[in-house]
């Protein structure tokens, strides 16, 4: 198994990242470190649902 990033050959299990499913060594495990796109696409939705919920419960306060 290889580090999908690196490359570097991996002789443990190997991470694998929750959100693209693909597997990586230590240095790269983490979504911020391999720049893991499908990361950043859910984080940013989950921050504008936030900030859309808030919003509303703004809106809500007002009227
Ligand atoms: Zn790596
Ligand atoms: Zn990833």
């Amino acid at each position: 198994m290889k580090c999908e990033y690196c490359g570097k050959q991996i002789d443990h299990i190997p991470f694998q990242c929750e959100y693209c499913g693909r597997y990586y060594c230590d240095d790269h495990r983490l979504h911020e470190n391999h720049y893991c796109s499908y990361a950043l696409k859910k984080l940013e939705e989950e921050r504008s649902a936030t900030v859309c919920r808030k919003i509303k419960a703004f809106f809500r306060r007002l009227f």
